[in-house]
């Protein structure tokens, strides 16, 4: 399980870095086959109009291998039934080599038997990024909490803008009693390399992100210096109820009344 977690974990940096290249050139090539193009259509100088054809040329067959780079940081990812009792005990296993004995580690599930599609090698990933932060940030020992809940949420609580539509999340959450992070480093936490310590590289919360972000979720920090921190990721399980529609009953109710 190590090995085939490492091997994710080089696949995941270089997609990472595949996703960024690709698209910072895309933004680079589009200008230039635009300029390419025009200058193909100028009919004063035949010299110029096949210089502009090459220019449009190269970009276009650069644009072509951005877009596979693209699809190649984007499409690796294989959807699979993720079932939380085995994500979390293969977790767990796979962290006994490297929690200090001064950091105890505590582990609730609430439901085992929960399944949902998602990805069970990028989620151990995600996790141990987060769980190697807690005791990275606990050197003289602490607590280390990992904690599972299904809420029902309404999608505003992560869109404001968005109708209310209620779904049911899966939230884990990684909890530590460590120094917590002050203001000054919250504000950078989710920025690429950004880092606090020595040989950090500052891309371990940007491929949680990442990862919970491809499997439609998103990823809350809570943390006061001196209390600790805690990491929730909420995961979609299925849509229900729409709110909107109650809501909409409400008002003609109270119209009418
Ligand atoms: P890296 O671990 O390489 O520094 P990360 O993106 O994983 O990169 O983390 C960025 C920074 O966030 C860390 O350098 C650290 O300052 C802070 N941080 C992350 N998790 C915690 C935590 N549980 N407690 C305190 N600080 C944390």
């Amino acid at each position: 399980a190590e090995s085939e977690l490492i091997r994710a974990q080089r696949f995941e940096s270089l997609a990472m870095l595949a996703g960024g290249l690709s698209h910072d050139l895309r933004n680079l090539l589009q200008p230039l086959l635009l300029a390419g193009d025009s200058l193909q259509d100028y009919q004063h100088d035949p010299r110029l109009a096949r210089l502009g054809k090459l220019v449009r040329d190269c970009g276009k067959r650069g644009l072509d291998m951005v877009h596979s780079m693209l699809s190649f940081a984007r499409g690796a990812r294989r959807a699979e039934q993720v079932k939380l009792g085995a994500l979390l005990s293969a977790f767990d296993l796979l962290m006994q080599g490297s929690v200090p004995r001064t950091v105890s580690m505590e582990l609730v599930i609430d439901d085992p038997e929960l399944s949902f599609e998602g990805n069970h090698t990028e989620l151990q990933q995600c996790l141990l990024n987060l769980c190697l932060n807690a005791i990275q940030a606990m050197p003289d020992g602490g607590n280390l909490r990992i904690e599972t809940a299904q809420k029902e949420l309404a999608e505003d609580f992560f869109l404001p803008e968005e109708p209310s539509r209620s779904c049911r999340y899966l939230q884990i959450s990684v909890i530590d009693d460590g120094p917590g992070m002050d203001q000054k480093v919250l504000d950078h936490l989710f920025e690429p390399f950004f880092t606090t310590k020595e040989t950090g590289t500052g891309l371990g919360l940007v491929s949680c992100q990442r990862i919970v972000g491809s499997h439609g979720g998103v990823m809350r920090v809570d943390s006061e210096p001196g209390r600790g921190t805690r990491f929730d990721l909420y995961i979609p399980l299925e849509e229900t109820v729409a709110d909107s529609d109650q809501k909409d009953d409400q008002d003609g109710l109270e119209g009418a009344a």
